[in-house]
């Protein structure tokens, strides 16, 4: 038994057990985490760590021995099945029970499947945990020519980037009209396009997939026009599928996502849930409900739930910040940009130095800066602000952002 148990050990996780002990919890907390190690960075599973350039022991969010100095016990390669919130006990996958005082809910999702023929295929990858990546990363040392990654979101833009500096062939297909459709303004989607076409990536824009062709392993990519892109690995970016099954089955609110309230605790008695896995009233979104999927948000409701236990509640309302690294690109984004009526743009794509600002009802609502960290810093005062500038001053990069603030 333990007074805290969490769910999951990764980015919410592990935040939530040390800012627990930070805000000085003394009760007992148990981490119950599906994946053989303690908690690391995911953000580099597709950046520096699948580069070479980071040895996966940097990418610990604490040194092992932090835990036990912390009096943090951890349950590693369990996966919690069931939760029975009446009785305060959940199962493992084992078949053994845990009893527990609170529950936090930290599980982040599972990659989203390809639903065509040949999605089972050796050679086809997800890239969510340190074992997908090195499965990845042992089939690229083995070699391998040719490389089609399915999804034009960030993890697929970053794992291209990396393997056309490589050297591999990379072919990346999306099936909407624009990469990065779902997050960002057409400005952004096009100067990434240009720059991943530079760089040799063969980019397909309302690519169908069809199906995997192989007979054990992969070896091509069928659209729906019947051409066949050669394949010796696939990596398939097409988003998460939150791990909610326990929580829902046990008759918590959500569908896609655990809803929470502004305090992240879900419908179920003493059960918070926070991260990738968590949906909520954005107030970033104009209160709009969703699921925000980023190291920002994971870290900031695990300390909001952390200061909730040890009696100190404040409602969610922690800023939303999100970075990309493409190439010599950093993309680093401020606020949310969805809902939005109007984009700005600031500085020269051409120069790979811009910003994309976003508006609503003539209010900042995001930015997307491209190698403009100063935007950044400045253009977030802008957001919480809720600043209304002169479209003519945004667009103006000698006009500081920070003079614009109200
Ligand atoms: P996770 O970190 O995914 O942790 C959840 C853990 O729970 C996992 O280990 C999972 O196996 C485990 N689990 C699931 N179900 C169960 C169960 N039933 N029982 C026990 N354990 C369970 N964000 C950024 O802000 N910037 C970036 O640049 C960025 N890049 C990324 C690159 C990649 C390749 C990936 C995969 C993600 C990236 N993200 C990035 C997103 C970021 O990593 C996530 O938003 C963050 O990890 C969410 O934290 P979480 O605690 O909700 O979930």
């Amino acid at each position: 038994k333990a007074d805290i148990v969490i769910v999951g050990a990764g980015h919410g996780g592990a935040q939530c057990a040390i800012a627990l002990r930070q805000n000085g919890f003394t009760g007992t907390i148990t981490v119950i985490g599906r994946e053989p190690e303690y908690p690391y960075e995911r953000p580099p599973l597709s950046k520096e760590y699948f580069a070479r350039e980071k040895t996966f022991e940097r990418l610990y969010i604490r040194p092992p021995a932090f835990w036990a100095e912390k009096d943090i016990a951890f349950v590693l390669g369990r996966e919690v099945v069931a939760v029975d919130a009446a009785a305060k006990v959940l199962t493992l996958d084992n078949g053994a029970g845990f009893a527990y005082d609170r529950i936090v809910w930290a599980t982040g999702g599972d990659p989203r499947r390809l639903s065509c023929a040949g999605a089972d295929l050796a050679g086809v990858h997800a890239v969510r945990t340190r074992a997908d990546c090195d499965r990845l990363m042992a089939q690229v040392d083995d070699g391998i020519r040719n490389i089609v990654v399915i999804g034009g979101g960030y993890i697929g833009l970053e794992a291209a980037a990396v393997l056309s500096k490589a050297g591999l062939r990379v072919t990346l297909l999306e099936a909407l009209p624009r990469v990065l459709a779902r997050v960002a303004g057409e400005e952004l989607s096009a100067f990434y396009q240009a720059e991943h076409r530079a760089h040799g990536v063969d980019l397909r824009l309302g690519a169908a997939v069809e199906s995997l062709e192989g007979k054990d392993h992969v070896t091509g990519v069928r659209l729906a026009d019947g051409e066949v892109i050669p394949a010796d690995a696939v990596i398939v970016g097409i988003g998460i599928v939150p791990a909610v099954g326990p929580l829902i089955a046990a008759g918590a609110h959500g569908g896609p996502g655990v809803v929470v309230d502004e305090y992240c605790r879900t419908s179920l008695p003493d059960i918070y849930a926070i991260g990738d896995c968590a949906s909520f009233a954005c107030a970033y979104a104009g209160g709009a409900e969703m699921r925000v999927e980023s190291v920002q948000n994971a870290n900031d409701m695990a300390t909001c739930v952390a200061k909730a236990i040890c009696g100190d509640a404040q409602p969610y309302k922690a800023f939303p910040w999100f970075w990309s690294n493409q190439y010599d690109l950093r993309l680093q984004t401020a606020g949310i940009s969805r809902d939005f009526d109007q984009t700005i743009l600031r500085g020269d794509p051409e120069k790979r130095a811009f910003s994309v600002i976003y508006l609503k009802d003539g209010r900042v609502i995001a930015l997307d800066c491209v190698n403009m960290v100063k935007d950044y810093v400045q253009g977030r005062k802008l957001v919480e602000a809720g600043a209304r500038p002169d479209p003519a001053s945004l667009a103006d990069v000698l006009q500081a952002l920070k003079d614009l603030a109200p």
